[in-house]
């Protein structure tokens, strides 16, 4: 029976739009846009300058901050500008901008660093030898949540039982994590061996939506010996939250404020574990990722192999264009994705899915009236009480809302607002609360 949890959403999938269809590469534009910010924690600072040639995989972005990530070029060119662009997030981050030359010309040590990988076995690297691989390829946390890895796992060494493959891909529409499992599973699963070595950990779970049939076939074909166990879970949203995940897996709840480390814990996304396959297998950097194009307004709904850096623009444009007048934009989920104002933003290392919605499809045009029906309430996963959430928020009784209503539990998973009858901004009332009581203070 696959595991489920209390309350939760199901949102129609709509993800056989582009579940099924093979992954093609997008070619690299002319222009590609960098900006210094594609993770959690210190931007970088540009290591070129304007009219400097770079290499594909040359670090163009640099911080010695401890939470923070390389950036690499995804193509070879020329510096054309480093200044302020638009960013996903809706701020404008210092960018470096790179006039493609189209020759793709690798940088030099990046061909030393795959020539000296193809030396030893990757299941024999050091963990000191894994970490140093993954902060050289810049690689973060790819499911969305951009956390820089090498620090992530540095940070967990030796406290770890429990390493958990988080490909449950719960939000509607995206299939980039099912469809990257489907056409780079041995070098999906390759990474995950890599990690729990590196963690000391003797297995691993792989969590997955029981709607991912063609993967899980193939899963339960390759993971004999391997020491990765599948973990099929009921198809309902938020099951892919990292808390619900290690509840599935674990049976235990990571305490408010908590990490998961801090129960021994580890969750790593499956496009990352590939990514870890690339640097420590082949001394590859993070330069590029798979892509869910998809939404009412799309013509031809698919999955892309794009290199970081490209211009949405690019991505609607190889996917058929609109099909309907756009109405709204969004970069990851309809649940908890980010809308954009301008098609020139960029895919970063975190991007899974850009979808365009026509009119009716995707859009909350409510009448901004609680009637006090409950819905909120029943399908918080997180037992909370949203309604009061924005209630008392509103009148700007933000501790109240910490100490009496445990705001700060809030996943922002958006299930609330989907389900409110009257369409009411649940999840914005409760981050706007969050960010008012700005970062929890240790006592
Ligand atoms: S209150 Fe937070 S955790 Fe609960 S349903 Fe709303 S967004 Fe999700
Ligand atoms: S679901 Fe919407 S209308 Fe119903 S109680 Fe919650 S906020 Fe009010």
């Amino acid at each position: 029976m696959p595991y489920s949890f209390k309350g939760g959403v199901h949102p129609p999938e709509n993800k056989k739009r582009s579940a099924f269809k093979p992954s093609e590469i997008l070619a690299a534009p002319e222009r590609l846009y960098f900006p210094m910010q594609m993770h959690v924690g210190a931007p970088c600072a540009p290591t070129v300058k304007k009219g400097d040639n770079v290499c594909v995989g040359q670090v163009i972005g640099f911080s010695d901050a401890p939470i923070s990530a390389l950036i690499h070029s995804s193509v070879s060119g020329t510096v054309a500008d480093i200044k302020e662009w638009d960013h996903p997030s809706g701020r404008k981050v210092m960018t470096v901008i790179i006039e493609n030359d189209n020759k793709f010309t690798v940088a030099p040590e990046v061909l030393e660093r795959e020539a000296k990988a193809k030396e030893k076995d990757p299941l024999d690297r050091t963990p000191e030898e894994v970490i140093e691989a993954i902060r050289l390829a810049g690689i973060v946390g790819m499911g969305g949540a951009g956390f820089p890895t090498a620090f992530k796992i540095r940070s967990v060494l030796g406290q770890i039982h429990t390493l958990i493959i988080n490909a449950a891909e719960c939000e509607p529409y995206i299939t980039a994590d099912n469809r990257l499992l489907v056409e780079r599973m041995d070098d999906a699963l390759l990474g995950i061996r890599i990690l729990m070595k590196t963690l000391g950990v003797s297995h691993a779970t792989l969590a997955i939506e029981s709607n991912k049939e063609e993967a899980i076939e193939m899963l339960r074909e390759r993971l004999d010996g391997t020491g990765i166990m599948l973990r099929i879970l009921r198809t309902k949203y938020p099951q892919g939250s990292e808390k619900h995940i290690i509840r599935a897996v674990t049976g235990r709840e990571v305490p408010p404020g908590k990490l998961p480390g801090d129960i021994g814990c580890a969750v790593f996304n499956p496009a990352s574990c590939a990514a870890i396959y690339d640097a420590v297998a082949k001394g590859l950097p993070l330069i590029s990722r798979f892509v869910t194009i998809s939404g009412s307004a799309i013509g031809n709904p698919q999955n892309l192999r794009v290199r970081i850096g490209t211009p949405i623009s690019c991505l609607i444009s190889a996917a058929g264009g609109y099909s309907l007048p756009p109405q709204r934009i969004i970069i990851g989920g309809p649940m908890m994705g980010t809308a954009q104002y301008t098609t020139e933003v960029l895919v970063l290392k975190t991007c899974n899915s850009v979808l365009v919605f026509g009119e009716n499809e995707g859009l909350h045009a409510g009448s901004a009236i609680c009637i006090r029906c409950g819905k909120c309430v029943s399908v918080c996963p997180m037992r909370l009480q949203p309604l009061y959430i924005r209630l008392y928020g509103e009148k700007g009784e933000y501790e109240y809302c910490e100490k009496k209503l445990n705001v700060r539990d809030c996943i922002e998973c958006g299930a609330c607002s989907y389900k409110c009858p009257g369409h009411l901004p649940l999840v914005q009332s409760i981050r706007f609360v969050k960010q008012r009581l700005g970062p929890v203070k240790k006592s």
